[in-house]
C-alpha cells in the first residue's frame, strides 16, 4: 500500500463533507428548515494542520477545537497556508487558567459553564484586546448541563439566568446562545428537545441569543429537527479519531 497523499486525502475529505452536507439538507427540509440555517462547525480535534487546509479549500470557514494547546498550534500552522479568515471555535472543557490563551484564537466559545468561568473570560479577553491579539468581543455559548449532573459539566437549569445575565452584562463578551450534548444512553430526541425548551426561555430574556450549537456526526437529524442553528461534526467528515 502506497502512502496517502495529500490528493488521496482530500478526494476522501471532500466525498465524506459532500455526505454530511447532504445529510444536513435533508434534515433541514424534512423539518421545514431553511439549510442554510444551519452552520456546520468542522472539529478537527486530533487532526492536522493539513487537514484544516483541505477543508478550507473544500469551502469549510468554521472550525471546532477542543484543547488550548492543540489548537494554538495548529491555528499557526494553518495560517503559514491560509491567509482569510476563518472561525476557530473553542468547544471543550476550558480550565480557569487557560481563558487567556483560548481568548487569543477563539471567535466563539461553546463551553461557558461557570461564572467563576464568565470572569476568567472577561479578564482573558479584555488582555487579548489590549495587546491587540483581538479585535471583537468573545462570543460566548452557554453550555447547559441536560440530566443536571453538575460534575460533568455544563450549567444546570436553575443556575442559567444569572449565568446568561454576567455574560450579557459583559463588555467584552457577547451572549451567543447554548450548547448541549446528551447525557450518556440518553436518546437523542429527548435530550435536544429539552435543550429546544432551555433555548425558548432563554431567548425571552435574551433575544439576539439565537445560537443553538447542537448535535454531532451521529445524531445530527435529531438536533436539527430541535432547532440546531449550529452541527459540531467531526468523525463523519474527517475520519476516526486516533484514542487519546
Ligand atoms: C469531539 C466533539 C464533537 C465531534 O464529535 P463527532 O462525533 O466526532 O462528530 C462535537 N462536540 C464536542 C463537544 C466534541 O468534543
Amino acid at each position: 500500500m502506497s502512502a496517502p497523499t495529500s490528493e488521496n486525502r482530500r478526494d476522501e475529505l471532500a466525498g465524506r463533507l459532500a455526505a454530511v452536507r447532504e445529510r444536513l439538507d435533508a434534515a433541514a427540509r424534512a423539518a421545514g428548515r431553511d439549510p442554510s440555517d444551519v452552520a456546520l462547525l468542522t472539529v478537527t480535534k486530533f487532526f492536522p494542520a493539513s487537514d484544516a487546509v483541505l477543508l478550507h479549500e473544500l469551502g469549510c470557514e468554521r472550525f471546532g477545537e477542543s484543547r488550548e494547546q492543540e489548537a494554538s498550534a495548529k491555528i499557526a500552522e494553518f495560517r503559514e497556508s491560509v491567509t482569510a479568515p476563518v472561525e476557530w471555535h473553542m468547544i471543550g472543557r476550558v480550565q480557569r487558567n487557560k481563558a487567556r490563551a483560548v481568548a487569543r484564537w477563539a471567535h466563539t466559545v461553546h463551553s461557558v459553564d461557570s461564572l467563576r468561568l464568565v470572569q476568567a473570560f472577561e479578564k482573558g479577553v479584555r488582555a487579548a484586546l489590549d495587546a491587540g491579539e483581538r479585535t471583537a468581543p468573545l462570543r460566548a455559548l452557554l453550555q447547559v448541563s441536560l440530566d443536571g449532573d453538575r460534575e460533568r459539566g455544563g450549567v444546570v437549569a436553575e443556575d442559567l439566568p444569572a449565568l446568561a445575565e454576567a455574560v450579557a452584562a459583559s463588555e467584552v463578551l457577547e451572549l451567543g446562545g447554548l450548547m448541549g450534548v446528551p447525557p450518556l444512553g440518553w436518546e437523542p430526541e429527548r435530550a435536544f428537545e429539552l435543550l429546544h425548551g432551555m433555548h425558548a426561555r432563554l431567548l425571552q430574556d435574551h433575544p439576539a441569543a439565537v445560537e443553538l450549537s447542537a448535535g454531532m456526526s451521529g445524531d445530527l437529524e435529531h438536533a436539527v429537527r430541535w432547532g440546531s442553528t449550529c452541527v459540531r461534526v467531526g468523525t463523519a467528515v474527517l475520519g476516526y479519531r486516533p484514542l487519546a
